[in-house]
């Protein structure tokens, strides 16, 4: 079973972010763990959808892209949920399964409905 994401003191890139001086949007952030030592780890940016400015962590454990990074009580460093392979309370239980099934099959519907087909038959996306 995996360890839970819910039983890990996590830090989003929008906290870490305020600590970059103002007009910056990127850089490398200073973490200090529990007084022992401190971890650097970089920041991205994009560009917001409606807006704004969405903050990024490059994961220092595999370099992709993560709004949140992750500390287990028994770790030593701020990773991405896949690194330290941490799951949801949720996903755990059967009912979450099935459910995740049925909205796939759900989305699957969805899409052939929202798709359209032209007097030659062709599907236009
Ligand atoms: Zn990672």
């Amino acid at each position: 079973m995996k360890r839970l994401v819910e039983e890990t003191f996590s830090l989003t890139a929008k906290q870490a972010a305020q600590a970059l001086p103002v007009s910056v949007n990127h850089g490398i952030v200073e973490v200090k763990i529990a007084d022992l030592y401190v971890q650097k780890i970089s920041l991205a940016s994009t560009p917001g959808n409606a807006g704004g400015i969405i903050y990024w962590f490059l994961c220092p454990g595999c370099g992709r892209k993560a709004r949140k990074l992750y500390l287990p009580l028994d770790e030593a460093a701020f990773l991405c949920r896949k690194c330290h392979n941490l799951g949801y309370a949720a996903q755990q239980s059967r009912v979450f399964k099935r459910k995740c099934l049925a909205y796939a099959v759900n989305a699957a519907r969805m899409q052939i409905l929202t798709s359209t087909t032209d007097c030659l038959g062709r599907t236009e996306v």
